[in-house]
C-alpha cells in the first residue's frame, strides 16, 4: 500500500495529518487515501497526548478532488445491486467526515472533542473541500493561484460527501446557492465571503496560525451549529416564511437555467429541501440517496465521461501520434490580423509564445494588435492579471507587414480571407521565409485542406487548425489532417493546442470538417421550420429545452446571415444536383432585406440601438405565416437534435471522425450540443440504437431522407449494440 497520508505529533500535542500522494503533483482521493485518513483520525482521537489536529497537504495545493475510480469500484463491487454499492460506499465516507466533525465528542453533552483545523496551502476542489467543511476551522494561504470550491455540478453530479448538506447548514440555502449550483471555484478571499472558509493567512504562517487556533479553541468553538440545541438554518428552513420564499425562487431559477434537463441540479435541490426538514445525520443519508440516484443516471454518467474523463484524456494527448518528440511552439507567425488572427495571437502570447502578427497594411496590423491589448486590458480590469503582466504579454506580439519577420517561426497559422487564391498566395510568401521543419496551418472554416495544401512546397507539414470564435473564449480547436499531412504536423498542432490550454480533436479532411458539418444542418432545420409555418418561438424554445445555448435562429444571427448565404452558394456549387435548397428561401430573404444578424442589429431577432437582442422579428410571420396547426413539441425537438446527431454519425461512419470521444467532446465544447447528454454519440446510447432508428424512420417519412438512419446505426440496432459498448470492446 503506498502511503498517501502522513502523521506526526509535535511536542505541544498537535497532530498533523499531511496529505502527500506519491508520484503526482496534485492530491486526488483514492480508496486507500480514505482508509489512511480514517486511521490517522482514529489515532489522533485515541491518543490522550494529542490536544488537537491539523489536516493539511505537503503539496502546493490541498486536493483536486476524488479519483472517479473510487465510485466506479463501489459500483462494480456491488455486482447486480450498484445502488447499494454506491450508497454504502458514500455512507462510509460520511462516517469518516462525521468522525472528524464530532472529533470524539460525547453524543449527548457534546463534551470531550478535539479541535480540528484545516490548513490548505492552495487549491481545493470536491472532496478536498468537503473534508474542509467537516473540520472546525478552515485556513487557506493567501496564494494568488489558490481556488476553493465544489465544482461537481459542472460535470453532472453534485457534492455528495456532505458538501451540500454542510454548506447549506452553514450559510443557508440562499448564500450556498452560487457555490453549489454554479460550482464556482473561488479565490480564497471570495471563498471566505461565501462562508466556505474562515481565514486567509500569509502562506508562511499557515501551519502556525492553524496550530495557534487548535491550541486555543474553546469547547464551544468546535461544536457545529447543527449539533447544538435549537439550531436554525440561516435564512430559514423550507417551512419558515423566509425559507419558503428562497426555495420557491431557487426551484424556478434552477429550472430556468437548466431547462430541467440536468438531473444533478434537481437532485441537489431535493437533497437540500428534504435535508433541511430533518436532523443532520438523516440529512446526510438523504444526500447520499440523491447522490446515488445521480450516479446511476445515464445523463450524469455520460457527462462525467465526456466533460471530465475524455476531455482530460484529449488534452493530455490521447490521440497524439506516438514516438514524435516534443513539438512545443516557440515562435508562431499569424497571417491575417482580423478577428480570428488577433484572437489566435492573444492566446499564443498568453501561453508565453513569441508571436509575429502579419497583415497587408499598417492599419490592419495595428487594429489586430489593439484587439490583443483590449482583451488584456479587460483582464486587468477584472483583476485577472496585473498591468505589468499584461504589458509583458502584449510585448510578445510583434505586429508587422513584413513577411521576413516570420524567419525563425516554427509554426505559422494563416487566418486571412476565406479565399483559396489569397490563401495560396500567403502560403507561398510565408513558406519562403520558413526553415525546414516549420509547420504551416490554416484556420479555414470551409475550404478543403488537401486543396489548400497544393500551394505548399511541403504538404506533409501542412495542416488545418480550426479555431472557434471568439478565440479567447472558445475551448475547442479542431485539427484537420489533409491527405498528405504527416504525423509530425499533427503532433505540432496538438502540442500547440496544449500550450494554449484548449481541447483538441483531430479529424480528417471532408466538407465542413466535423463541427460545421453538424452545426449547419441544425441552423438549416430551424430555417426550414420557419418556412413550413412552425411558430419561430416554438423552434427556439425547443432548442433551449434540449439544452442548446442558442436556438438555431439566434445562432444564425450570431454567425451572420451573409456568411450563411456565402456557405449556401458555395455548397450548392460544389454539390450540384444533390444540394437540398429547402432552407435557402428564408436565409436569402433575410439577406435581401439587409437583416444580416447581430452585426447589422437586425436578423431573425430585432435589436435595440445598443445591440441588445429583443423579440423575434415580426416580419417572419408576414413572410411565412404561422400554420394553424403546430407540430408536436417533441417532434420539433427530435428534428433539431437528430439532424445534427446523424451528421456526427455519418462523419464517424465515413472516417472523418476517428474516435467517438472526440465527436462527443467536440460537440459539447464546439457548439454546446446538449451537454446533459454527453454528446451526440452518448445521446444515441442513452436513447438506445433501436429507439433512435425508430425516431429516424418516423422523421424520414414525414420530412425526408436527411433523417434516414445511417447503416452503422441500423446495424447497431439490429445487434443490440451501442457506440461506447463497441468502443470498449475494440479497446479490450
Ligand atoms: P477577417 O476579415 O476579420 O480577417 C481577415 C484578415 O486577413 C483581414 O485583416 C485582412 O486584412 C487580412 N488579409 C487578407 N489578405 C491578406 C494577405 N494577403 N496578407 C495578409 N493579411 C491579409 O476574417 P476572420 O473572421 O478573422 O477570418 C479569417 C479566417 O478564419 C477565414 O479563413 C475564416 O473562414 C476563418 N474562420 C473564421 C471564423 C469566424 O467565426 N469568423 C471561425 C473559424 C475560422
Amino acid at each position: 500500500m503506498t502511503q498517501q497520508f502522513f502523521y506526526d505529533v509535535d511536542a505541544d500535542g498537535v497532530a498533523t495529518i499531511t496529505w502527500n500522494q506519491p508520484e503526482t503533483s496534485l492530491n486526488v482521493m483514492t480508496q486507500q487515501g480514505f482508509e489512511q485518513l480514517d486511521g490517522f483520525v482514529d489515532d489522533a482521537l485515541a491518543d490522550e497526548a494529542v490536544k488537537g489536529v491539523i489536516i493539511t497537504s505537503a503539496k502546493k495545493d490541498f486536493a483536486g478532488g476524488m479519483d472517479l475510480n473510487v465510485l466506479a469500484k463501489m459500483r462494480e463491487d456491488a455486482g447486480d445491486d450498484p445502488a447499494k454499492g454506491i450508497f454504502d460506499g458514500v455512507m462510509a465516507i460520511h462516517q469518516i467526515l462525521r468522525k472528524i466533525e464530532r472529533a470524539g465528542m460525547e453524543p449527548k453533552t457534546n463534551k470531550g472533542g478535539k479541535p480540528v483545523a484545516w490548513a490548505s496551502p492552495g487549491t481545493s476542489a470536491g472532496i478536498g473541500t468537503e473534508i474542509a467543511l467537516s473540520c472546525h476551522r478552515r485556513f487557506v494561504a493567501d496564494n494568488p493561484k489558490a481556488k476553493i470550491g465544489l465544482p461537481e455540478i459542472l460535470v453532472g453530479i453534485f457534492p455528495g460527501s456532505g458538501g451540500t448538506t454542510r454548506m447549506v447548514r452553514m450559510v443557508g440555502p440562499m448564500m450556498a446557492a452560487p457555490s453549489l449550483l454554479e460550482g464556482k471555484m473561488m479565490p480564497p478571499a471570495k471563498a471566505k465571503s461565501a462562508g466556505m472558509i474562515d481565514e486567509v493567512v500569509p502562506a508562511d504562517e499557515l501551519l502556525a496560525r492553524a496550530k495557534d487556533w487548535v491550541l486555543n479553541a474553546s469547547h464551544d468553538d468546535i461544536i457545529k451549529p447543527w449539533d447544538k440545541k435549537g439550531y436554525k438554518m440561516p435564512g430559514g428552513a423550507p417551512y419558515h416564511p423566509a425559507g419558503y420564499m428562497t426555495f420557491v425562487g431557487a426551484v424556478a431559477m434552477v429550472h430556468g437555467k437548466t431547462q430541467g434537463v440536468y438531473p444533478a441540479a434537481k437532485a441537489m435541490l431535493s437533497a437540500i429541501y428534504e435535508g433541511a426538514l430533518v436532523d443532520f445525520d438523516t440529512a446526510i443519508r438523504i444526500e447520499a440517496r440523491w447522490f446515488t440516484s445521480i450516479m446511476l443516471n445515464p445523463s450524469s454518467a455520460a457527462m462525467i465521461r465526456s466533460i471530465f474523463v475524455n476531455k482530460q484524456a484529449l488534452e493530455k494527448g490521447a490521440v497524439r501520434p506516438k514516438n514524435v518528440p516534443d513539438q512545443r511552439v516557440k515562435k508562431v507567425g499569424i497571417l491575417g490580423a482580423g478577428m480570428m488572427g488577433a484572437g489566435i495571437a492573444y492566446v499564443s502570447a498568453m501561453a508565453g509564445i513569441q508571436v509575429v502578427l502579419i497583415d497587408q497594411t499598417h492599419e490592419a496590423v495595428t487594429k489586430g494588435k489593439a484587439h490583443v491589448t483590449d482583451i488584456l486590458a479587460g483582464g486587468v480590469k477584472r483583476k485577472k492579471t496585473t498591468p505589468e503582466k499584461a504589458e509583458e504579454i502584449a510585448a510578445r506580439v510583434l505586429a508587422t507587414t513584413d513577411y521576413e519577420a516570420l524567419q525563425g517561426c516554427d509554426l505559422v497559422v494563416e487566418a486571412v480571407f476565406e479565399d483559396a487564391g489569397v490563401k495560396a498566395e500567403v502560403t507561398r510568401k510565408a513558406e519562403s521565409q520558413l526553415a525546414e521543419g516549420a509547420v504551416f496551418a490554416t484556420n479555414t472554416s470551409t475550404l478543403p485542406i488537401t486543396e489548400l495544401a497544393k500551394a505548399s512546397v511541403r504538404p506533409d507539414d501542412f495542416i488545418g487548425i480550426h479555431f472557434f470564435s471568439p478565440v479567447h473564449k472558445m475551448l475547442l480547436v479542431e485539427i484537420i489532417k489533409g491527405a498528405k499531412t504527416g504525423n509530425r504536423a499533427v503532433a505540432k498542432a496538438l502540442d500547440f493546442v496544449r500550450q494554449i490550454r484548449k481541447t483538441p480533436i483531430v479529424v480528417n479532411d471532408a466538407r465542413f470538417f466535423y463541427a460545421n458539418r453538424c452545426i449547419i444542418p441544425y441552423i438549416n432545420e430551424g430555417l426550414r421550420m420557419v418556412r413550413e409555418g412552425v411558430e419561430p418561438a416554438l423552434i427556439e424554445n425547443a432548442a433551449k429545452q434540449l439544452g442548446f445555448p442558442l436556438g438555431p435562429l439566434q445562432l444564425n444571427d450570431e454567425t451572420s446571415i451573409d456568411l450563411g448565404v456565402k456557405i449556401a452558394k458555395a455548397t450548392k456549387l460544389a454539390m450540384g444536383e444533390t444540394y437540398d435548397d429547402s432552407a435557402d428561401e428564408v436565409l436569402f430573404k433575410l439577406f435581401s432585406e439587409g437583416r444580416l444578424g447581430r452585426k447589422s442589429n437586425a436578423g431573425f431577432y430585432d435589436y435595440d440601438e445598443k445591440g441588445k437582442r429583443q423579440l423575434l422579428w415580426k416580419g417572419l410571420a408576414e413572410n411565412w405565416p404561422v400554420a394553424k396547426e403546430q407540430p408536436d413539441f417533441m417532434e420539433v425537438k427530435h428534428r433539431l437534435a437528430m439532424v445534427q446527431t446523424l451528421e456526427a454519425v455519418r462523419a464517424f461512419e465515413q472516417g472523418v471522425l476517428e474516435d467517438i470521444r472526440e465527436g462527443d467532446v467536440g460537440a459539447i465544447l464546439g457548439w454546446g450540443f446538449m451537454p446533459w447528454s454527453g454528446g451526440p454519440f452518448s445521446w444515441l446510447d442513452i436513447l438506445g440504437a433501436d429507439q433512435a432508428v425508430a425516431i429516424c424512420d418516423q422523421l424520414t417519412e414525414a420530412y425526408g431522407e436527411r433523417f434516414s438512419a445511417p447503416d452503422m446505426l441500423r446495424n447497431m440496432a439490429d445487434k443490440g449494440e451501442s457506440f461506447y459498448g463497441n468502443a470498449a470492446e475494440k479497446a479490450a
